[in-house]
């Protein structure tokens, strides 16, 4: 570790994957020295190589799960993003997406309490399970089905908010808790199985959309860039906050109208193909952001059709190993 902690540091608990990697520009971009902890296992290291030269910035390659190192330099902030995020990720090995969760934001609240440093916890819309509530506002205590296969996404981050609240009850730790509704913008992992990810792919491979259900279900879009603006708001609030914040655009469409943008901003010729819907599959969901535009005067600015144009722009930009375009590629990964 070759950071001189002169400045502020964060500790940035996946740091190297989708949301984490753009949180890591932002605060180096505000001065910060950055320390990002991740184990790569659905980040990937070319989101934070070009940040490798900068001397306010270190990588640390570990499990939440193991120890935290001991030999870290003086925390002022610890944001905990170190979990897998799509359904096809974190059911892929679901007691170990408990685990992360649980043991790995007690792991990262003892570093917080430890360094004295606020902690900011990444947790998500899924705390609502398959909302009865419209739209969800931070009070509305969710309709989770604790044995389905959502559950060690959803009940894992339940548990973390848990383990948050006691540790501020106690004294321990100043925190945070974010709840992050569906955020899409560029370093989105092609083969996530999410939904951004799978138009977009398979738009730009004009191949079938595949749509789970009827495509009348409903989600809310937040670009990346308004996102990592209001989690470094909600760091840096001073006050007591009455309790975790919303983050997410309250902008709700089908995910029938979303194929469609999306096909419009890649000029796709893709046709949709109706295939089952998972289990669980929440069938609205929408923030209320009444609380974050109260405490952080956050409120997201980037129009959905702009954020996908530039998401599909990168993932056209991207040349996978042994192809040309690379769109093929990133076509089949979405199947
Ligand atoms: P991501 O998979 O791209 O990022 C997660 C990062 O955590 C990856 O770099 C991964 O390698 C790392 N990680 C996973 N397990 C780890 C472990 N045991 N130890 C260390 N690092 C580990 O996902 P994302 O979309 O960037 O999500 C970031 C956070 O935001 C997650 O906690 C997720 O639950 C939360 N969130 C995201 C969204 C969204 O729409 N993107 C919505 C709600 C909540
Ligand atoms: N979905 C879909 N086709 C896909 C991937 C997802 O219709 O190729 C649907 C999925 O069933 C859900 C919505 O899109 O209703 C959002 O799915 P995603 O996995 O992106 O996020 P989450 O369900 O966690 O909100």
């Amino acid at each position: 570790m070759t950071l001189t902690a002169q400045k502020p540091v964060a500790l940035v608990a996946g740091g190297g994957g989708f949301v984490g990697s753009h949180l890591c520009d932002a605060l180096l971009d505000r001065g910060m020295e950055v320390i990002c902890l991740d184990d790569f296992s659905t980040g990937r290291r070319e989101n934070i190589r070009p940040l490798a030269n900068s001397p306010r910035f270190a990588l640390i390659e570990a499990s939440v799960t193991d120890l935290p190192p001991l030999a870290l330099p003086r925390l002022d902030w610890v944001f905990n993003l170190a979990s897998p995020a799509s359904p096809r990720r974190y059911q892929q090995d679901p007691v170990r997406t408990v685990m992360i969760n649980v043991l790995g934001t007690h792991h990262l609240l003892e570093v917080a309490r430890k360094h004295q440093a606020r902690f900011l916890q990444a947790s998500t819309s899924e705390v609502y399970g398959d909302p009865e509530q419209h739209p969800q506002d931070e009070n509305y205590l969710g309709h989770v089905n604790p044995m389905g296969p959502r559950a060690c996404y959803d009940e894992g981050k339940r548990v973390a908010e848990t383990l948050c609240a006691d540790y501020m009850r106690a004294g321990s730790a100043q925190v945070r808790v974010a709840r992050i509704f569906n955020t899409y913008g560029p370093r989105m992992c092609a083969d996530d199985g999410r939904i951004v990810s799978n138009l977009i792919s398979q738009a730009l491979g004009n191949a079938p959309l595949t749509i789970y259900g009827d495509g009348t279900q409903t989600r809310s879009f937040c670009y990346v860039s308004d996102l990592v603006r209001g989690l470094v708001a909600l760091m840096a609030h001073e006050g007591a906050l009455p309790g975790p914040v919303n983050l997410g655009n309250p902008s709700e469409i089908t995910i029938l109208e979303l194929a469609d943008i999306v096909r419009k901003v890649t000029g796709s010729r893709s046709e949709v193909v109706l295939r089952p819907l998972p289990e669980d599959d929440p069938k609205r969901r929408r923030p209320s952001i009444d609380r974050a535009r109260d405490l952080l005067g956050w409120a997201p600015v980037v129009p959905l059709r702009d954020g996908l144009a530039e998401t599909a722009a990168w993932f056209s930009a991207q040349r996978l190993p042994g192809t040309r375009s690379g769109e093929g590629e990133v076509a089949r990964a979405a199947e």
